[in-house]
This record gives C-alpha cells, structure tokens and sequence, in this order.
C-alpha cells in the first residue's frame, strides 16, 4: 500500500505536480497543510489536491490565514503581503474547500495535524523537547506534521519521556519501529538548503516510511511570483531552499 504525504505546498503548482507525477499512482493521498501562501498558484493548487482520491487534509497556519481566522499581526511583512494577496485571488470553491477542512484527523494507526499534535495550527516541533511533549497529545503509534518546512523523524524513547531525532536518508525506505513524528518537508518551499520539492510515500500495512527529494523547474513558478507582484523574496528563497 502507498500513501502519499504532503505538505507545506504554498501555491507553487510546479513542485506539486512534479511530485504527483513522481509519485505516480497511490491509494491514498494525506496533505497536510499550507496549500496557500507566498506562492503564485493557490486555487490551482487547491484543485489538484481536491481531486485526488482517498484524500485526507488538515488546515494549515496559512490557509487559516487566508480564510481570515488568524490575526495578521502574527506575520511579518512579506507574509502578511501573500495572506492579503492570496485572501484577493482565492475563487469560491477554493474557500469551501478550506473552510471544512480539519485541524487534526485520524486515520488507523496515524494522526495527522499540520503543526503538532498539541497545537496543530501553531506549534513548530524544532527540538527533542517539544517534540517530547507533543508524544502526549496523540495516542496513535505515529503523528505526521509538517509547517517546520524541514523532513525528520522524532522517535519516542519509551519510559524516560525523551526523544531523539534522524534525517530519513532519501532512497532508503525505513521501517518505522516505536511511536514516532514524521515531517515529510515541504513540496512548494523547501527550508533546509536544499531546494528540490520533499515528500513522503507510507506504507501503513509494512510501516515503512520513503523520504522522496524532487528537483522541478523553480524558474517557473520565480516567473508566475514576479509575474503576481508577490515579494520577490518569496521567488530568492525558492531557489535556495530557506
Ligand atoms: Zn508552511
């Protein structure tokens, strides 16, 4: 069985549908968050995610934003400029579509929740601690979050309430062992250095996790950004990774 786990798409079509044609046909598709902001594509990218079959999706900080449920104080500048921008182009079914999606969701032996499990539209689970705590806020032997924009796996270290951390090597599919948090990174902004689209396939039935990296044309969507009068911020960064 293969499930294909996203996150953190922010508008940008051409990293999404590089990933889905990377990836192929799955049995399910779980997203978890931030189908909007900064990027250029927003309700393209909304349709493309709506579609796909045997979808689970949870609300993101930006797509909050963009329905008006989160005070725009909470970001800086550039950010707030894209929540308003995209807040002007969302079309109808795209704001349906974000007004019913959940915080967090349960599917078997996983919960899904775009932040974290204790706070799923706020937290960013950085460090061991955090992601310590967060072990008590779901009962379910995996969570899968994203919004750090950065692939990694906590593992619970069961009776002494610690967690260590790893960096799933890309090309090596892993069994998941005890409880544990996954990110599978970011697919339309990557923030660890390293540019290419991220994502993950799952196997609930082995519990075998597969961290993927994509290279797709970041030109492209530099283009469409330049081209909405987005921050050309938003455009540097992707080609980056940050
Ligand atoms: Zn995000």
């Amino acid at each position: 069985m293969r499930i294909l786990v996203i996150s953190d798409i922010h508008g940008n079509l051409p990293a999404l549908d590089a990933v889905l044609q990377e990836a192929g046909p799955v049995d399910a598709t779980w997203c978890l968050g931030d189908l909007v902001g900064y990027g250029p594509n927003p309700n393209e990218c909304i349709e493309r995610v709506r579609s796909l079959p045997n979808l689970i999706c949870v609300l993101g900080k930006h797509d909050a934003a963009a329905l008006g449920q989160i005070d725009l104080q909470a970001f800086n500048h550039e950010a707030r400029f894209s929540v308003n921008w995209t807040q002007d182009h969302l079309n109808s079914d795209s704001l349906e579509f974000l007004c019913n999606l959940p915080e967090i969701e349960e599917y078997g032996n996983v919960t899904l929740a775009h932040g974290s499990p204790r706070n799923p539209i706020w937290e960013y689970l950085l460090d061991t601690h955090t992601a310590a705590v967060n072990f008590e806020f779901f009962e379910t032997k995996i969570c899968l979050v994203g919004h750090t924009h950065l692939p990694i796996a906590y593992y619970w270290l069961n009776g002494n309430h610690k967690t260590e951390w790893k960096i799933i090597p890309v090309g090596e599919p892993t069994r998941i062992i005890g409880r544990t948090i996954l990110n599978p990174g970011s697919v339309g902004q990557p923030r660890d250095h390293d540019p290419r689209a991220a994502y993950g396939i799952y196997d609930p039935v082995e519990n075998v996790w597969e961290a993927h990296r994509l290279s797709y044309d970041v030109s492209e969507v530099q283009r469409r950004i330049y081209a909405a009068g987005l921050p050309a911020r938003h455009a540097i960064r992707l080609g980056e990774g940050w």
